[in-house]
Order: C-alpha cells, then structure tokens, then sequence
C-alpha cells in the first residue's frame, strides 16, 4: 500500500477548528502515515499532536507556516521537521503573535466603520488561546449573517482591497527561512497556485526562495486539479526543488478538502519526505 504523506495542516492552535488531538485522530481514522501539523506563525500545538501521535501508529512531522512579505505580496511558507525549541523561530513567533494582534484591532476598528461593531472581540474570544486570523474574522461575519458564506466574507471584507483588508508586515524570506533552516527543518513554498501573481513574478520569486535556503515546493495541495499539479511540478523541475504534498485542511465543514486526501506526487519529482535530513526516509530509522 502507498504511503500517505499529509505535510499541510491547521489546528485550534491556529485557524483549524480541531485541537491537535482531535486533528491526529482524525488523520488517522483518513489513513495518513505521516501527518505535519502547520499552524500559522505559531508552533504552540504541536507538543500536544506529537503526544497524541505517540498514541496512534501515525509519524508526525512538527511544522509551521510562516506569512512572509516579499516585494508587495504575501507569501505562506511552510517549515517542515522544525525544532520548537529553537530561540530564534521562538523570538519571531512572538513577534508575529504581537503583529497579528495588532493587525487584528485595525480590522476590528475598520469594520467598526463599515457599522459592524465588536467583531474583534467576537474574533478574539472565538481564536482563544490559538493565532488570530482572518478565517476568525470570517467565521464572526458568517455567524452574524453578514455573509452567506465564509468565502463571501473575504469576497467583500477581508480579501485585499475590501473595506476590513490590512496590510501587515510579517517577516522577510531570510529571516524566516533562517528560523526554519537554522533548527534543521525544511522550508516548503505552500500552495504555489494560490497566490494572485503572474508565472515571471512567481518565478523571481521562486529564485529569491531557493537563494533564501527554500528547499520545496507544494506539487501537490488538497484542492489541486491535475493542471494546479501540472504546472507546480514544473516548478520544481524547473528550480531543483523537492516534491511536498498538503491538503491545507482546516476543518471537517470543510468538505471539498480532507486529511491524505491527495493525488499522487509525479513520478519524476523527487519527494520531500524522501530527504534524509526529514527523518523519515527508508534507511534513515
Ligand atoms: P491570515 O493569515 O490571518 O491573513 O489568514 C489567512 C487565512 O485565511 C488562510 O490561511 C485561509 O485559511 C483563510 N483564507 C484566506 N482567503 C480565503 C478565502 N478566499 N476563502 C476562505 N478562506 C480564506
Ligand atoms: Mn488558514
Ligand atoms: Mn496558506
Ligand atoms: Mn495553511
């Protein structure tokens, strides 16, 4: 049977709506082997789904996806087989949880102005002790029946350019492909096909990540049609990167998006998990 290799996830930690337990569980009831948990800029649930892995016949990865600006645009860059410990990767983590906050009370104050009132609070208590995000924000709206889906509340509120849309500066390629390189872990550009931008600025950019120390691409995501596969494979052809496969899943509602459900890595990419310094190549355990 096929290994399956799950490297993109989200918990409660972040904007998941599954703790890292319930979220292990789950990947194991989906028939994953390998499962990263990725929360955004924040390493705090991964302690838990690493306990919670001891418990199943599942390996876990320790992740992260970082926000990262580069030039005018946003990129997610997923670290793979990061070390939580690490200072640095600890230090920028706190800076980014004191950037999202702030970041989240100029949503708050802006869609005050549009005459939705309290949303940050709404969104602050439904986060708890995980990351802030706009999917918070998205989920405040939608239940408040301002949207009729959380899609819409991006469409009209939260995307770039709406009316609650605020521009952050997170941190840079170096810095934040240092903090996942500096602790042995694997810079991965997540979901290639889903950033606003033409094929030459993805590819400058893609010549700053590899100079940067990126590693991989996402050729495979969990809502890839075989063209998204296609051209992400290229790309790694093209950059000497190394194969990664996510599904991005968030949570059970979800249905278009599950654990391990994922088409297969094409056959000529050399796959991220085969790398030795991952842990989880054949001769390596
Ligand atoms: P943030 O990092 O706080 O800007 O939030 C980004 C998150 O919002 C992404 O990781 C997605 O989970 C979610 N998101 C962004 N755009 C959309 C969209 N159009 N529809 C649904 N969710 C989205
Ligand atoms: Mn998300
Ligand atoms: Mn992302
Ligand atoms: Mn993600």
């Amino acid at each position: 049977m096929n290994t399956i290799y799950d490297f993109h996830s989200h918990s409660t930690a972040s904007d998941g709506s599954l703790s890292p337990t319930e979220l292990v569980r789950r990947a194991g009831d989906k028939g994953v082997d390998c499962l990263a948990l990725t929360d955004h800029d924040t390493t705090a649930g991964l302690e838990e789904a690493r306990q919670a892995a001891l418990d199943s016949n599942l390996r876990f990865l320790p992740g992260i996806e970082l926000s990262i600006n580069w030039e005018s645009h946003v990129f997610h860059v997923v670290g793979l087989n990061i070390d939580p410990g690490y200072e640095p990767l600890q230090s920028g983590v706190r800076k980014l949880a004191k950037i999202r906050h702030e970041r989240a009370e100029e949503i708050g104050r802006r869609l005050e102005k549009k005459g939705i009132t309290g949303v940050y609070e709404q969104a602050l208590q439904l986060a708890a002790d995980g990351m802030i995000t706009r999917t918070h924000f998205a989920k405040v709206l939608l239940e408040r029946q301002c949207v009729p889906t959380l899609q819409k509340a991006f469409d009209r509120y939260l995307g770039r350019g709406k009316p609650g849309y605020v521009a952050a500066r997170w941190t840079n390629l170096d810095e934040g492909i240092g903090w996942i390189t500096g602790c042995g872990g694997t810079a991965v550009l997540a979901h290639p096909r889903r950033y606003r931008i033409t094929a030459s600025r993805l590819r400058k950019f893609l010549a700053a990540f590899v100079e940067a120390g990126g590693e991989s691409i996402e050729v495979v995501c969990g809502n890839s049609n075989p063209e998204d596969i296609h051209i992400s494979a290229r790309f790694a052809r093209e950059f000497g990167l190394l194969g990664s496969s996510g599904s991005d899943f968030h949570s059970p509602e979800s249905s278009w998006v599950e654990l391990g459900r994922l088409h297969p890595m094409p056959a000529d990419i050399a796959p991220v998990w085969d790398k030795p310094g991952l842990g989880l190549a054949a001769n390596s355990h």
